[in-house]
């Protein structure tokens, strides 16, 4: 199945079972604005969750923080968003679309790397064991073609951006590219212009002279105001990290690929403060161990990489992405930043107060250089949903959908089915969830047959079934069904809580770090 295809069926498994709607749907919807359903909600919650925990409950010296979404307006002109927080914009006439030049320049240089990875594949198929795909690279006429177009395009695009980034540069790549707008296929591009990505509203009343206030773009800044409070009151020695989970909001011009790009979205961020010469050690050891908290979730190492920048921020000494494979693409789902002391230094101007840490080792002051882990909690959604759906042919010829879902992260654990709606088996069924219900999240289902209460419950991603039988009422034992497996035992209701808490906790997951 085209890969397109399996993210459309991916996109409405999460409307049809309840884990994502559309926002306002009866009102036709908000452009990239979403709402968690029954499942998904808890899916969200069990990764929040994983991340919180291993960032503050396994590592002494991270605590965590919930800081306002408004915040004094000052904080933005310091950090740098209301002057820099903008993305080149560019419109199509003819289809009246609106593009981010940067990434359809970047989609060209994507279409340079397909080219070339289609070649090498037509010839590894064409000379099987015998290829070479080195010596094919360097010596392939075509490839060398399409290779030296990219680099040179590449080349002149990293400049363009890094001048500024030079907005007419950037128009006239589109333009000697031949880039067409998708929808109408017509090279009528407007100026390119810079978009401040913030939104704003006003705080107070309008006869009092209101005050412009910001919806943050990042949860980042509220850790930096709050790290002295932080630091002094909880006695935090560096290294110390603050961690924060929270909603975060960019009017992004352009709003794809359902809650990848979202207009209101949250992040999971962990601010880490350390001795300023020491950051480039901690950068490499916190890329490490957050690459290491992905991996742990099951989906296999090949779906992951590092995409280290070659073009770093103003203020970071350096910065990767651990980027997933969706279905449309290796795609960034975390960023890890080594910030320096750029933040702490702006609002120690900007403030006037001297926000600097007294080392009680050294005796001397300084101000903390910063390691960044920030990662998306919806784009880590859309990531595990990608990872987990699957079609699968059974041996009876049918068709089955399963979410393969970390048993940790699925949003039911449990679900108890009596066989039949009577003979008591009901009310057993219900037994056996009040004695669970408190350990793992259980759900009761006796509609239709045992074979359609398995498949919805192998949609949702739900690791255990538990069957009551008649033979249960007798030997107090049930069928436990494995999820991926589909394999069946009996076991004794007595020990149902100790043979599934193990496999579905957090903790457990936690300990494989
Ligand atoms: P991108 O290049 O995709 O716009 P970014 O580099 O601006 O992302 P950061 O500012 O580093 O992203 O934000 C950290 C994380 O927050 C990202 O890795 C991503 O998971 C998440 N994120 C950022 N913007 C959005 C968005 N519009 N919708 C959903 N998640 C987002």
């Amino acid at each position: 199945m085209a890969q397109e295809d399996v993210f459309k069926k991916i996109v409405s498994h999460c409307k049809e079972y309840g884990f994502v709607f559309p926002s306002s749907e009866i009102y036709d919807g908000l452009g990239a604005v979403y709402d968690y359903g029954q499942n998904g909600v808890e899916l969200k919650n069990n990764i929040k969750q994983y991340w919180w925990q291993s960032m503050v409950l396994l590592h002494e010296n991270i605590v965590g923080i919930d800081s306002a979404i408004f915040m004094h307006p000052t904080i933005w002109k310091a950090s740098g968003h209301v002057d820099a927080f903008n993305d080149p914009l560019i419109d199509n006439r003819d289809s009246k679309k609106r593009y981010r030049a940067d990434v359809l320049i970047e989609d060209q240089i994507a279409k340079y790397d397909e080219k070339i990875a289609k070649e090498v594949a037509k010839a590894a198929k064409k000379y099987g064991d015998a290829f070479n795909e080195e010596e094919f690279r360097t010596t392939n006429a075509r490839v060398l073609e399409h290779q030296q177009k990219r680099d040179a395009l590449h080349e002149r695009y990293t400049q363009a951006m890094n001048a500024g980034p030079d907005l007419q540069e950037l128009r006239q790549i589109i333009l000697d590219e031949e880039i067409v707008c998708p929808i109408s296929g017509t090279r009528n591009w407007t100026e390119v212009r810079q978009f401040n990505l913030m939104f704003s509203t006003e705080m107070g009343s309008t006869a009092d002279g209101a005050m412009k206030v910001y919806l943050r773009p990042e949860t980042a800044q509220g850790i930096f105001v709050n790290y002295l409070n932080v630091q002094k009151t909880g006695r935090m020695k560096i290294p110390f990290g603050i961690a924060q989970i929270g909603k975060a909001f960019r009017n992004e011009i352009v709003a794809r690929q359902f809650i990848f790009r979202m207009r209101e979205f949250e992040q999971m961020e962990m601010q880490f403060f350390v001795k300023p010469g020491t950051e480039l050690e901690w950068f490499k050891q916190w890329k490490e161990t957050r690459l290491r908290w992905h991996k742990a979730l099951g989906f296999g190492d090949d779906h992951y990489r590092y995409h280290d920048h070659e073009k770093l921020a103003h203020y970071a000494n350096a910065a990767t992405d651990i980027e997933f494979l969706m279905p449309f693409g290796f795609k960034e789902v975390e960023g890890i930043h080594s910030r320096t002391n750029f933040d702490l230094s702006q609002h120690e101007k900007f403030s006037g107060k001297n926000i600097k840490y007294f080392d009680p080792e050294t005796n001397e002051s300084y101000t903390p250089y910063v390691i960044e882990t920030s990662i998306g909690v919806d784009r880590m959604f859309l990531s595990i949903m990608c990872g987990s759906y699957c079609e699968e042919k059974l041996e009876n010829g049918e068709t089955r959908v399963v979410l393969k879902l970390p048993a940790a992260l699925a949003p039911v654990k449990l679900a108890v089915l009596p066989l039949v709606k009577k003979d008591g088996l009901p009310e057993k069924a219900r037994e056996i969830i009040d004695e669970l219900k408190f350990h793992f999240n259980c759900q009761y289902d006796e509609k239709d047959s045992i074979g359609k209460r398995y498949r919805r419950q192998d949609a949702i991603g739900t690791p255990y079934c538990v069957t009551v039988d008649h033979d249960t009422l007798n030997d107090n034992c049930v069928t436990l069904r494995n999820r991926d497996t589909m394999q069946q035992e009996r076991v004794p209701i007595s020990e149902l809580d100790h043979i599934i808490a193990d496999r579905v906790s957090i903790t457990s997951l936690l300990k494989t770090l």
